[in-house]
């Protein structure tokens, strides 16, 4: 049977383990490796230490559905509609830009449900906390080292990371790329930012008239949302829980920079901007140094295939945009590489 790894378990990972299980002519033995403890990737949804249950999504806040896309990938939103995955966002975003003819959703579990519903349909054998570091050729199969335990052998490679954790590879790789390949890959761009998720006490009361809003006028802080009423999941035995982004230049300037330390400095702004709000009980800062993509890969949408034999291919939204349909059209793209092989 032949051994497929797919590295990273974020949305596009979770989408090509589907895919994979559901399109294949024959048997195949999935893996998932991630260098993160949890499903989700820049789809993350984080909890409270004190209370699991109170969670925020510091990554992608909700999915943004264009009449284009309800069409081209209907049976992927219909398929999580079914499962009540994702519902319509109804709460108020403020300053939200919304183009005719969109819809958008909310994943009221949480945004990395998403990426979850697929792993668990994929039946992968899922691996945390391995961090793919070599990936090199022995007997026309790959062999992957990672920065725990021994290498491991698979028929075939797909590789869902951010562009630039691709380029950091080691071993055989880095001379199988071409060089007009490596340019295009070195030409991919990214936001960064720092996302914040504050939590509260059960009962505590946040006073606003909104579940989100987009900040114009404040240097650091760019959006902010109460996350749980953005999931329409207000509860009086959960606390409520709140997500600010930063902006890029802030995200920027202080990438470097400690982790308590620019939590700190989003928390004067907030209160700058928000005086009197309640003490949380529990904190969690993120430093998201590849974000959204800018630029994506040039000419080659959707994936790169970097050999044929055995087969090694790269996807996810630094080949097409960083949203939940630029993931879907790259894991199709990946899957129709694909095709021949499994
Ligand atoms: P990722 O989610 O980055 O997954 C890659 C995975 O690979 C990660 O889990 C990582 O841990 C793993 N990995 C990396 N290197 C290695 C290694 N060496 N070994 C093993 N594993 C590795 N999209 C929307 O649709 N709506 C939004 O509102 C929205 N807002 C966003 C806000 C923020 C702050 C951010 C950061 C993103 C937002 N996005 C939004 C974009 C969306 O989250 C991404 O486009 C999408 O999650 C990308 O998925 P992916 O699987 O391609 O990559």
């Amino acid at each position: 049977m032949a051994r497929v790894l797919i590295v990273g378990a974020g949305l596009t990972g979770s989408l090509c383990a589907t895919q994979l299980r559901r399109k294949a002519s024959g048997p195949l033995h999935l893996t998932v490796w991630d260098k993160d403890g949890d499903a989700g990737g820049r789809m993350t949804t984080t909890s409270c230490v004190l209370n699991p249950q109170c969670t925020a999504d510091l990554g992608a806040q909700y999915i943004t559905c264009t009449p284009h896309y309800a069409k081209k990938h209907q049976s992927f939103y219909d398929e999580l509609l079914a499962h009540g995955i994702l519902k319509p966002l109804t709460s108020p975003i403020e300053g939200m830009l919304m183009k005719e003819g969109d819809c958008n959703f909310v994943a009221s579990q949480g945004i990395s449900s998403i990426v979850k519903h697929y792993l668990k349909e994929s039946g992968a054998e899922i691996c945390f906390r391995q961090c793919v570091t070599q990936i090199n050729l022995r007997n026309d199969k790959w062999e992957v080292s990672k920065e725990t335990g021994p290498p491991e052998q698979f028929d075939l490679i797909v590789l869902t990371m951010p562009v630039p954790q691709i380029l950091k590879l080691q071993g055989d790789i880095v001379g199988l790329i071409s060089e007009c390949q490596r340019q295009q890959l070195e030409s991919v761009s990214y936001s960064s930012r720092y996302a914040l998720g504050l939590f509260y006490e059960a009962g505590t009361k946040i006073d606003v008239p909104w579940a989100g809003q987009y900040i114009t006028s404040n240097p650091c802080i760019r959006f902010i949302s109460i996350d749980n009423k953005k999931r329409n999941i207000e509860s009086s035995e959960i606390g409520p829980s709140l997500v600010i982004h930063t902006t890029v230049p802030f995200g920027i300037t202080y990438l470097e920079h400690r982790t308590e330390d620019v939590q700190e400095l989003i928390i004067q702004q907030l209160n700058n901007i928000f005086p009197g709000l309640p003490q949380p009980v529990g904190t969690k800062c993120q430093k998201w140094r590849y974000s959204q993509v800018t630029s994506a890969v040039p000419n080659c949408p959707g994936q790169m295939t970097l050999h044929f034999k055995p087969f090694l291919v790269c996807g996810g939204d630094g080949f097409t945009e960083s949203n939940f349909d630029g993931c879907i059209t790259s894991a199709l793209c990946i899957l129709e590489a694909l095709r021949s092989h499994i």
